[in-house]
């Protein structure tokens, strides 16, 4: 493996851009180890399946869990625009499935694995990254199974269906000196950023009042969603988690109670085990709030923060692309990227700089406890004191 890595122009000009958009400082830090010691046994990988990127270092391994819609559709393709990090391996219980992607991404039969030999994975040096995109009630286990067997982890949102749950995963990858990233690509896109830092730099004053709205017509596709068990709820932990995810780093703050009430069901077969949708408040310390709104039968899509001296909004604020932003002085004139490109480079560029990689562990079960506190809420009628949350934070710095 060549060492002069993080010394390139093609890792040095991605630092750069990175440290720009999401101001993490971490990033900034120099290389403590470029690659060794983050999965291991670089040197015993065959010299057929090894990539390189353009400077001729090595591109970390990952592996994907679970090949359904968001594996197929956004994350397979972005990892063909990696800089960092590449396809190395995939994990399916569907033969066809396997087949279908050693195609199109080049990868060796001895990559490829199933749920029965999903533990060895360990034995492979070519895979550095496990990412779970399973239903939301597996993620604990497959997390906790890849640290176990030495891999980092990137685990899909919600992180899991119960904080109890979160705090297992997290100390399984601290028990292996692994690191483990949540799939919260927003955290990487321009347009949430310019929100972060609007907000988080007070650039319209106080932040008094946001807006956060996020729903969709949810088909059948995917039944597991449907199924508490598997799902550990409906929209609210689905896609009402970018509402929570958006409100704190607008604001930049983690709330200190939330109230909710659900939404009339119209659907009871559909509907029988997880919310239609759901209203919630989340308030903050300054006397601010966040009013949420969160749904599977319903289409909005809107971050939007109301300021002592004016307003900015992103409408649409979550897709995986075509989002626009305004401010009460004009648009936001900002490029849509491949959110999930820059998001899997973000979580390789922390293992080669061994820096904190910006969505961690902890902020992915902050949202859990949130998601648990907002349950209690619409069930009871009252308001939740939210102060026992994780305090996690995204604070925006600028470079
Ligand atoms: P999906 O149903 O399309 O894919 C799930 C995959 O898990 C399938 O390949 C399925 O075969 C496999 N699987 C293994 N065991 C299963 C079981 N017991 N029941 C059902 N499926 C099983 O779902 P998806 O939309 O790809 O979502 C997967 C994960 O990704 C979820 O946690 C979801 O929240 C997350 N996700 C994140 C984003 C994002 O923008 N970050 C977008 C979509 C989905």
């Amino acid at each position: 493996m060549k060492k002069s890595g993080i010394h390139t122009l093609d890792q040095r000009i991605y630092r750069r851009e990175f440290i720009h958009y999401a101001g993490t400082s971490a990033l900034m830090l120099p290389a403590l180890s470029l690659l060794s010691g983050c999965g291991g046994k670089e040197n015993q990988s065959s010299e057929k399946t090894e990539a390189t990127d353009a400077s001729g270092d090595r591109q970390l391994g990952i592996a994907l869990v679970g090949l359904g819609n968001y594996s197929e559709g956004q994350l397979g393709p972005a990892l063909k625009e990696t800089k960092l990090c590449r396809l190395a391996g995939i994990v399916t219980g569907t033969p066809e499935k396997a087949e279908k992607w050693k195609k199109e991404y080049g990868i060796p039969d001895q990559n490829v694995y199933n749920y029965q030999t999903f533990d060895q994975i360990k034995d492979n040096p070519e895979i550095d990254i496990v990412y779970v995109v399973l239903p939301n009630a597996m993620h604990a286990e497959y997390t906790i199974r890849a640290a176990q067997a030495g891999k980092h982890v990137i685990c899909e949102k919600p992180m899991a269906t119960t904080s109890a749950d979160c705090k297992k995963m997290i100390d399984a990858c601290n028990q292996a000196g692994k690191k483990l990233g949540i799939g919260y690509r927003l955290h990487f896109e321009p347009h949430n950023l310019e929100m972060m830092r609007l907000g988080q730099q007070l650039e319209f004053g106080q932040v008094k009042r946001i807006i956060a709205q996020n729903g969709q017509k949810q088909g059948n596709d995917t039944p597991w969603r449907f199924d508490k068990e598997l799902s550990g709820g409906g929209p609210l932990p689905d896609v009402g988690i970018y509402c929570i995810q958006g409100a704190i780093y607008t604001k930049g703050q983690v709330p200190v109670s939330v109230t909710a009430r659900y939404h009339p069901v119209t659907d009871q077969e559909k509907f029988s085990e997880v919310e239609e949708g759901m209203d919630f408040q989340m308030q903050f310390e300054d006397g601010s709030v966040a009013d949420c709104k969160t749904s599977y039968n319903d289409k909005y899509n809107l971050l939007r923060a109301e300021a002592a001296n004016g307003w900015f909004e992103l409408d649409p604020a979550y897709p995986y692309d075509g989002l626009k932003g305004r401010t009460s002085r004009g648009p936001m004139d900002i490029e849509n990227i491949n959110q999930q490109a820059r998001q899997m480079d973000a979580f390789a560029a922390s293992i080669i700089n061994n820096a904190e990689n910006p969505v961690t562990g902890e902020m992915g079960m902050r949202d859990v406890q949130l998601i648990e506190a907002i349950y209690q809420a619409a069930d009871s009628g009252r308001k939740i004191s939210t102060t026992q949350v994780v305090k996690v934070l995204d604070h925006y710095q600028t470079a």
